[in-house]
């Protein structure tokens, strides 16, 4: 049995792209088969055919209508598949045989670039992991053209990653992905050899036409990220065989620069997603995010997940937070020219490739006639002079007015979002076009006198000049009039009640009409590829341009949100001192009534870098841990804090833990999860690092949890010397401070009232003296009696009793344990006595002295 042409031609293509769903181009419709088809029909919903294929078995057959395809596509693509477009690349009516055929594009997750398929105000990075030590990668945004290359160490892989948040990672093959990837990010398997060093400098040279790599400013320990960067450039190229889009020269990132930050930390500290999908009120990007552009949304977003390091870049920032802070009217201006500006960063990339719509064009026009306003409004600010940052954009903002000015000439008011429905290039533009166009407009009207001309010729009051597609112009009478018709009318269609007609001269202004019509249209197609040119040549001062705005964007929405939640200019210094005054949460004090918000003081000094708090269950500890992290990464990213003073010594990393049983969004046997975070932070921090650890140790049992938390605080405290604070509902570890040199106690107050408990939200010194946990139960409803047994069992515990026969566990207070000094104290000193040198009185005094302390 022979398989017919277009089946093998099918199959041949499909094995190219075996790892992508083909839409094969059959007339209007792209046509799926096979494995495809059964595919398409799941995900889709489409009905399932089948195609005779030359008495060979029948294939099955899944197919959707050009004109639609763009939202089948996304439904594919979102779901996480890839899409090759396969074409007719020749014309069906002069082809001989076969049509050839070919893929022209590979839509994936990673590589997409129509707006249906992209998040405003989101990156769309598709980044290529080399997995070697340390690892290498390289992050590209197709739809912006940016593109950076960073080499990490192992450990801090999952962060890098996870701060591109990419939808699609590229990988070799037989290559371990990185831990902690989210869910439902497209793995990419590519060959080995792409990621050779040669290749990738090849590659990459080639990309960015350059002559070698040294203009980069790479050095040879940048040579993982070259290497995934040569991958990721390949992987580009296979995908968009007709030509990639622009891209940025690479821009390299030092490890140093900015501060990594794991997933646990940026989870638990809901930077940017919420802890509880869907919720994002509670995350910090929702209070900071006042952005009025694209691009100031993605850059605000990416400047949270990348906080600085470098006391002297924060400074610049807050100097430019500033400056906007103190003038109201500025801050206005700046706003109102800002929001004019829609996404040039991709608009502009889009245009270049070719791929804008005369829409599109007439956007980036508008958007581009909006910066001379922001400048205008940069030179009107008070005191701009004192932020270097301001001061430089407003003098070196390109705005691009060269080309704003050529839009502005050639485009139509507004340009229709396809070529053809509607005019796209302004009349006056361009001498030929118009002439084309009075040349329709002409026949059109020399057509519509031939009614009045007609009518009176012929005497037939009810003729009408009329067009459609199938038969062009016509002439159309009642059938009543029928007899009035001249000879030499031609008799072209009959309706129920009419005829139409049409005549050599009808005919002869219709060729013209619809010649001149088609010229015109082809015409505006020149003429919008010429302006797609246009941007081309000038993408890059497009793209400064916008980065500038979208850096404006978000000094300017940091500003503002200082001013409407009355946040104060943080004290950056090289120092270790972080001191926080009247403290709070940015986020928690939004979602309380205004004012409802109980503010707290923090400080942690070298006489107090472990701050262990105390209190009971919802007294507020997890709020407070957070909202000291949130704020130290507040203002390293250059954000006014919520506080009304505060200093902060910059931090190299920031570390959170949540013990597992608070960490709702994780499943059960996490303990040993928490414990390999742990021991990620001890082996991580340092002393310039803050780390905060929630109720670390309740994954366990309440003596090993209070063991392991003793530990690592002990660890910290000594080894490490970093600032700590350690929230814990176990108050036995209040204890631990006292063997601590550099160590507080706080706890947050809550009083007893009657039978129940009122939480004040107040941080005070010294440790909380028990837990309230059977008040706790009561107000969350536990039944009287139950309340009432555990009240009577915890006392029998408390004093060492037997519980109804069976046996106290041993008594929570640690000092009567020997879990943390494997001996009595008294005993140790015992050891250390030099028996030697002791006169016998000495022995004596000795010997009554351990005495006491054991009395005591
Ligand atoms: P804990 O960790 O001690 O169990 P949380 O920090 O989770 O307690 O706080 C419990 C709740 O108390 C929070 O959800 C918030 O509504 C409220 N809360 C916490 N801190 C404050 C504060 N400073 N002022 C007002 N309400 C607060
Ligand atoms: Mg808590």
């Amino acid at each position: 049995m022979t398989e017919t042409p277009l089946m093998r031609q099918y199959r041949e293509i499909k094995a190219q792209h075996a790892d992508a769903v083909l839409f094969f181009r059959m007339g209007d419709f792209y046509e799926m088969f096979l494995d495809d088809a059964k595919l398409a029909a799941r995900e889709l919903g489409l009905t399932l055919t089948s195609r005779n294929n030359g008495g060979a078995a029948d294939v099955p057959l899944a197919g959707v209508p050009v004109k639609a395809a763009g939202e089948y596509v996304r439904r594919l693509v979102e779901r996480g598949h890839r899409v090759a477009i396969c074409e007719q690349v020749e014309d069906p009516k002069v082809a001989k045989g076969l049509v050839k055929r070919a893929v022209i594009e590979t839509i994936t997750p990673g590589a997409a670039l129509t707006d249906d398929l992209l998040d405003g105000n989101r990156n769309n990075f598709l980044v290529a992991v080399d997995p070697g030590r340390p690892v290498g990668l390289a992050a590209v945004d197709l739809s912006t053209g940016e593109c950076m290359l960073e080499t990490v160490p192992n450990a801090d892989l999952a962060g890098a990653v996870a701060r591109y948040n990419p939808r699609e990672i590229v990988l070799p093959e037989g290559a371990e992905p990185p831990a902690g990837l989210p869910g439902g990010v497209l793995l990419t398997r590519r060959e080995a050899w792409e990621y050779d060093h040669a290749h990738a400098e090849d590659e990459i040279a080639r990309r960015f036409g350059l002559k070698g790599l040294d203009g980069l400013g790479v050095t040879a320990e940048d040579r993982p990220a070259l290497r995934a960067a040569g991958a990721l450039l390949h992987y580009i190229a296979a995908l968009q065989p007709a030509g990639v889009p622009q891209l940025a020269c690479p821009s390299v990132r030092r490890a140093g620069d900015t501060m990594p930050l794991d997933d646990m930390t940026r989870r638990n500290l809901e930077l940017v997603d919420p802890l509880r999908a869907g919720d994002t009120a509670t995350t910090l990007l929702a209070v900071l995010d006042r952005t009025g552009t694209p691009m100031g949304a993605r850059l605000l977003r990416r400047w949270l997940l990348e906080p600085l390091r470098a006391v002297e870049p924060i400074r610049a920032r807050l100097d430019g937070v500033s400056v906007l802070v103190a003038d109201a009217r500025g801050r206005d201006r700046l706003r109102e020219a800002l929001e004019g500006i829609r996404d040039v960063e991709r608009l502009g990339g889009r245009a270049a490739a070719g791929r804008a719509s005369p829409r599109d064009l007439g956007v980036l026009r508008d958007s581009l006639a909006r910066l001379p306003d922001v400048k205008a409004a940069l030179d009107g600010l008070a005191a701009r002079e004192t932020s270097a940052l301001l001061d430089g954009h407003a003098h070196g903002l390109d705005l691009v007015a060269d080309l704003a000015e050529l839009l502005a000439a050639r485009l139509a008011a507004r340009p229709p979002a396809t070529v053809g429905d509607g005019e796209s290039i302004r009349a006056g533009a361009d001498p030929e076009l118009d002439t084309q166009r009075d040349l329709r407009d002409g026949g059109k009207a020399f057509i519509a006198s031939l009614q009045a001309r007609e009518r009176e010729r012929t005497g037939i009051g009810s003729l009408k000049v009329g067009y459609n597609r199938v038969f062009g112009y016509y002439l159309e009478v009642t059938r009543t009039h029928r007899d009035l018709v001249p000879p030499e009318w031609e008799r072209r269609q009959t309706l129920t009640g009419a005829e139409r007609y049409v005549t050599a001269e009808l005919k002869e202004y219709e060729t013209r009409v619809l010649g001149a019509e088609e010229c015109a249209l082809a015409r505006e197609r020149e003429l919008l590829a010429e302006l797609g040119i246009a941007v081309r040549e000038r993408l890059e001062r497009i793209q400064r341009t916008a980065r500038l705005s979208a850096e404006l964007d978000v000094l300017l929405a940091f500003a503002e949100t200082a001013v409407r939640e009355s946040y104060v200019r943080p004290e950056v210094t090289d120092g270790f001192v972080l001191d926080l005054k009247a403290s709070r949460h940015p986020v928690v004090e939004r979602l309380l009534p205004r004012g409802a918000f109980v503010p707290n003081d923090v400080l942690l000094d070298e006489s107090s870098r472990v701050l262990l708090l105390t209190g009971p269950n919802m007294a507020g500890k997890s709020t407070i841990l957070r909202q000291v992290g949130l704020t130290v990464l507040m203002a390293q990213v250059g954000c006014y804090v919520p506080a009304d003073q505060a200093t902060i010594g910059v931090v190299d990393r920031l570390f959170t833990r949540v013990g597992a049983s608070d960490d709702v969004s994780r499943g059960q046997s996490t303990f040993m999860v928490e414990m390999h975070e742990t021991s990620a932070i001890l082996r991580g921090a340092t002393a310039r690092s803050l780390v905060l650890l929630d109720e670390i140790g309740r994954g366990t049992s309440t003596y090993d949890g209070v063991a392991i938390a003793w530990a690592v605080t002990e660890h910290l405290h000594d080894q490490v010397g970093c600032k700590t604070i350690f929230a814990t509902h176990y108050h036995e570890l209040t204890q631990l401070t006292e063997e601590l040199a550099h160590a507080a106690n706080a706890n947050v107050a809550a009083r007893e009232s009657g039978d129940d408990v009122v939480f004040l939200y107040r941080l005070q010194p010294g440790g909380a003296d028990r837990s309230y946990g059977i008040h706790v139960g009561r107000l969350a409803g536990l039944p009287p009696a139950v309340v009432a047994r555990a009240e009577t069992i915890l006392a029998l515990l408390e004093d060492g009793h037997h519980v109804a026969g069976r046996p106290v566990p041993p008594s929570p207070d640690l000092s009567q344990l020997t879990l943390f000094d494997s001996e009595h104290p008294v005993l140790t000193d015992l050891r250390g006595l030099d028996l030697d040198r002791l006169t016998p009185l000495e022995a004596l005094q000795q010997l009554a002295a351990l005495r006491r302390r054991l009395e005591e």
